[in-house]
């Protein structure tokens, strides 16, 4: 069967930003993924079909192949392009785009993620280490998902002899140890008899060669220490602490072993008019006395920018107004918090002698008594209605 071109898959237009693809791709995988549809071909296939368009719509290098010469250019890369890629292959990559934070629905896919591919082809060298950065967001930036473009200082494949450590191809010889196979066999004495198995060799690291003369500028190592800038594709609604990780984007492997994976934390910066809590966001609004007791239009900030609202005569200190949908958007799920608006009436904290003479007047007015409210919950459980 012909490939449907990528663009069409995910159903964005050629000159799409990365944003959109991701969006596009988050949108179709969370309705095929297979958790949502058991034993469906139908959605398996689509899910397997999108995650390939992403897969490559995603890499710019890999895109401009594609655009260039269309599926011809990008089939093979990383070795299942032919094939199609597996769904270990696909849930893994999911986790690199999703992360797998508090509350993800689907992290038990991604538990078993230790960086390296289980009954895979031989690996070379030794697995990178992953690499872990902190990135600091702003509230705009969380509500609507962001790409950040990032310096990050790591091991980088060493571009003299392209992370095989080798000086020339003349500097490289079949192992000695395991005669080129890349693994030994051992027998191990158990407590249920001799048992046989098959073990990395440990001389060549599972190459099947070993290097006689080492590359001058990276030791042997196949590695240098360098630095690579990525583009770190945030989704809306992260919080404080929540760890993202990206496949194979951490330091580079040793003698031309995969590289580790990118950790990256998320952090908060403060914000300076609301608070989060969980997907609704808080402002204190400060209101004075007069405009408490009479009513009166004013603007709030929301993190779409500024908003009108009225607050009715008579408002009480300590109401709280709901702004439905101003909220946070949830991570990998639909919907978005509220924006809680908590009134406080503000006193004076000196006052002029003729403010004093007015004030003097109110004080025994009998509408400026305090009264019981009857009826009115109490702090906490109208804490407990507004936070649900
Ligand atoms: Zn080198
Ligand atoms: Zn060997």
């Amino acid at each position: 069967m012909a490939k449907r071109d990528y663009y069409d898959v995910l159903g964005v237009p050629k000159n799409a930003d990365q944003e959109e693809i991701r969006k596009a791709y988050r949108k179709l995988a969370l309705q095929y993924h297979p958790d949502r549809n058991p034993d469906n071909k139908d959605a398996e296939e689509k899910f397997k079909e999108a995650a390939e368009a992403y897969e490559v719509l995603s890499d710019l290098e890999k895109r401009e192949n594609y655009n260039r010469f269309g599926h011809a250019g990008v089939d093979g890369t990383r070795g299942y392009g032919g094939g199609g890629m597996t769904m270990e292959d696909i849930l893994r990559q999911f986790g690199d785009i999703f992360g797998s934070g508090g509350g993800d629905p689907f992290s038990t896919f991604f538990d078993t993620n230790d960086g390296r591919r289980s009954g895979g082809a031989r690996t070379r060298g030794q697995r990178g280490t992953n690499l872990r950065i902190k990135v600091a967001l702003t509230l705009e930036e969380i509500a609507t998902g962001v790409v950040k473009k990032i310096k990050v200082k790591k091991q980088v494949t060493c571009d003299v002899c392209n992370g095989s450590g080798a000086k020339d191809s003349n500097a490289v010889s079949t192992c000695g140890t395991c005669r080129g196979a890349g693994y030994v066999r051992q027998v191990r004495s158990t407590f249920m008899g001799q048992m046989q198995t098959t073990v990395t060799c440990p001389t060549c690291n599972g190459a099947g060669t070993t290097v006689t003369a080492n590359c001058s500028k990276c030791k042997g190592d196949g590695v240098i220490y360098g630095e690579e800038t990525i583009d770190l594709d945030i989704p809306a609604g992260v919080e404080e602490g929540m760890q993202l990780s990206w496949r194979g984007k951490g330091n580079a492997g040793l003698k031309g072993g995969p590289p580790g994976d990118l950790l990256i934390t998320i952090e908060e910066k403060p914000h300076d008019y609301l608070q989060r809590d969980g997907m609704n966001l808080v402002h204190d609004l400060y209101i004075n006395f007069a405009d408490a007791a009479l009513g009166v239009s004013t603007e709030v900030p929301t993190i779409d920018g500024k908003v009108k609202i009225k607050i009715p005569p008579g408002t009480q200190s300590g109401k709280i107004f709901r702004l439905k949908d101003k909220g946070l958007p949830a991570v990998q799920a639909y919907g978005r918090g509220d924006q809680l608006i908590h009134v406080n009436v503000w006193t004076p904290k000196k006052v002029t002698e003729e403010e004093r003479q007015l004030l003097e007047k109110l004080r025994n007015m009998p509408n400026f008594q305090p009264q019981p409210i009857k009826g009115e919950k109490g702090f906490f459980a109208k804490m407990k209605d507004y936070f649900k």
